[in-house]
């Protein structure tokens, strides 16, 4: 991340969820709430400053109707005036000094504070304070025409001012041809007041008001106007403790925005660390691991789908473990095919298992000659042995064309695969000697489990071919050529194991050995060819003698020997004499000679048993031995039992 320097990790950093969240809350909580708390703020500054209009405009009032009162007091008194019969007749009379003395008379009488008389905008006379003002206006007529002006007034400016500022707690200034006359604030030099009708804000004597001005008329022509004022000091407190009460109730609204953001904040994040958690877990590997799925938002449906995902998961693995140890269970049985493969019927055994598990199968068998153009019985089988007409159908297939084949037949499907002699056989190599199937139901089999049935069918196939081979092999090894007999290893073999068995079970067993008489003679005389067949012939009638468990062998030359398993001398004796007549009783035709008089041979007979002849291989040998050479110096054809 270095290398990509600040920029880089403060992209990062603002990329990041948390971040993103917090942002996203800054814009949508702080930015109206600063825009709400500036509208708020002027809209109180506003509606202060109107409520302050308001409250001047209606002390105003007040004061207006203080300069009514006092105009129509003065109104009542100047009409008690014109009404007075003194200053009428001095009026009338022309006579300035009575009507001097008469108002200054009326002045006293009525206490006005001040009154004038003109005539055409000359004073006539007047009496008074000079300070009065507001005064009430009559014209006063004598015989039918105005002979003055009566201006009468009963309040001066001061008055009227510390009068209003008493009522309405306003300041108040008095203004008489733009001049202050009267005023309630100390020193208030000269301001720029609103005129008359009109009201705003004025600073008088360093101090800030909201004023408003109305005219009230004076003598003559002079202009007379008050302005009422109050304290802005008392609107911006007001502004202040309204902002102060605004801003309290918005930084609580925010607080709880900010708090409610933090909340769900938290809570968001918990939920996706919950997320990142689990994922962790399911990539390192534990299935096991679940997803939160509280509620119903889109958090709980993506945890229902991470589930689902995780146990899907789950479930391939477990198949995929399964499938492994499936293939185990198959290896092992592979390699034990290996160990046993000298094993016909098991190693069909464990084809048919691997095959059935291999393809998914419900049952298999394999069918096999017990001999030469026998019949195919039943050798290996796994399943409940109910076979579907499916495997008869592919079975039969297989037997008629000698090729692989499948079938299906009421809804049972099958697959055959057929064995062969192979090429120990000769001839008989491509003959059909046995078969694999299989079977399901429902279910065909897919190419791939075909393809792979038969590749191991045609294995198994290749193996049993090689078991014909190793017992072909097998019996040439312990095999006289000649005579079918076994040969003299093998006799040493199996009376070695026999012995031993004897010994151990506390059983007999008998030995007899037999030289054909005079067979150099016979070869001399009609060649070997003849000596051959008298050593096969000789050989069939001691087999034929034999049980089966007696092992026929030629030990030597012209020397056959049978050893008798469970057989005692009595035994031996017995049989002996019955091959040596047999023997005796022999006619052979001559070889390349069919009309010349049959050759007619005999043979001499040692017989001896364990334990009362010897107790050992060697001992037993030599015992029958000598009681054969016995036989031959007694005169030949004729048997000798061992002392
Ligand atoms: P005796 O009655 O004393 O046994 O006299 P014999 O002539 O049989 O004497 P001996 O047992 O010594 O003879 C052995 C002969 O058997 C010698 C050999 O030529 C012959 N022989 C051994 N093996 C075979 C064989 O495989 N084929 C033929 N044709 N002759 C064999
Ligand atoms: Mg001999
Ligand atoms: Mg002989």
């Amino acid at each position: 991340m270095s290398d990509r320097g600040p920029f880089g990790d403060l992209r990062d950093r603002l990329s990041s969820f948390r971040t993103r969240l917090r942002l996203f809350f800054l814009l949508i909580v702080i930015v109206p709430m600063v825009a709400v708390t500036l509208v708020v703020f002027k809209l109180i500054a506003e509606s202060e400053q109107g409520q302050a209009d308001a409250r001047v405009a209606g002390r105003q009032e007040a004061a207006i109707s203080l300069y009514y009162n006092a105009r129509s007091r003065a109104d009542r008194i100047a009409a008690q005036i014109g009404r007075d019969p003194g200053l009428a007749s001095a009026l009338r009379a022309g006579d300035d000094a009575a009507v001097q003395r008469a108002v200054v008379r009326l002045r006293a009488s009525t206490r006005a504070d001040r009154i004038v008389l003109e005539r055409s905008g000359t004073v006539l006379a007047q009496a008074g304070d000079p300070g009065a003002s507001f005064p009430a206006r009559r014209t006063l007529v004598a015989d039918g025409r105005t002979v003055a002006d009566l201006e009468v007034s009963v309040q001066d400016a001061a008055t009227y001012a510390t009068l209003v500022r008493r009522v309405t707690r306003l300041e108040t200034l008095v203004l008489r041809n733009d001049r202050i006359i009267a005023s309630t604030i100390p020193a208030p030099g000269s301001p720029r007041l609103p005129p008359s009708g009109a009201s705003g804000k004025v600073e008088v004597g360093g101090q800030e008001f909201q004023a408003a001005s109305f005219a009230a008329p004076g003598f003559g022509s002079e202009r007379v106007q008050v302005t009422v004022l109050e304290p802005h000091a008392q609107t911006a407190s007001a502004i202040r403790r309204g902002r102060l009460k605004a801003g309290v109730v918005l930084a609580g609204f925010f607080l709880l925005a900010l708090v409610s953001a933090l909340v769900v904040s938290r809570s968001l994040n918990r939920q996706i660390e919950e997320f990142l958690a689990a994922a962790r877990r399911l990539g390192a590997g534990d299935f096991s691991a679940r997803a939160p799925t509280r509620g119903r938002d889109q958090f709980a449906q993506l945890g229902g789908e991470f589930n689902n995902m995780a146990a899907e998961l789950d479930g391939r693995l477990r198949e995929l473990a399964q499938e492994r140890l499936r293939l185990e269970l198959s290896l092992r049985r592979i390699g034990e095919t290996f160990a046993s493969s000298l094993d016909r019927d098991g190693l069909l055994e464990i084809v048919v298992r691997t095959a059935v598990d291999a393809v998914d199968a419900v049952g298999g068998h394999a069918l096999a000659q017990r001999e030469i153009d026998g019949d195919l019985v039943p050798v290996a089988g796994v399943g409940d042995g109910s076979l579907p007409a499916a495997v008869a159908e592919a079975e039969r297939e297989v037997l008629a064309t000698g090729q692989p084949s499948l079938a299906e037949v009421d809804g049972g499907h099958a697959l055959a695969h057929p064995l062969r002699a192979g090429p120990a056989a000769g001839e008989r190599a491509d003959v059909v000697t046995g078969l694999i199937s299989v079977w399901r139901p429902e279910r065909a089999f897919t190419h791939r489990e075909r393809e792979l049935f038969h590749y191991l069918a045609g294995q198994a196939a290749v193996s049993v071919e090689n078991v014909g081979l190793h017992e072909t092999v097998e019996r040439q090894a312990v095999t006289d050529e000649l005579t079918g007999l076994s040969n003299r290893r093998r006799f040493q073999e199996t009376m070695s194991a026999e012995v031993e068995r004897s010994k151990r079970f506390g059983q007999e067993l008998g030995l007899v050995m037999l030289d054909i008489d005079d067979f150099k003679a016979v070869n001399d005389s009609y060649g070997h060819q003849q000596g051959d067949l008298v050593l096969r012939e000789v050989a069939r009638i001691l087999r034929a003698s034999s049980r089966e468990i007696d092992e026929p062998a030629r030990y030597g030359g012209e020397e056959l020997a049978v050893i008798l398993p469970g057989t005692g001398l009595p035994g031996a004796y017995e049989l002996a004499e019955r091959v040596r007549e047999g023997i005796e009783a022999l006619r052979l035709p001559i070889v390349g000679d069919p009309g010349a008089e049959p050759l007619q041979i005999t043979a001499s007979f040692g017989a001896a048993a364990l334990p009362t002849s010897a107790d050992s291989v060697r001992g037993l040998v030599a015992a029958a031995d000598e009681a054969l050479y016995q036989a031959k110096r007694a005169g030949k054809n004729q048997t000798v039992r061992a002392p």
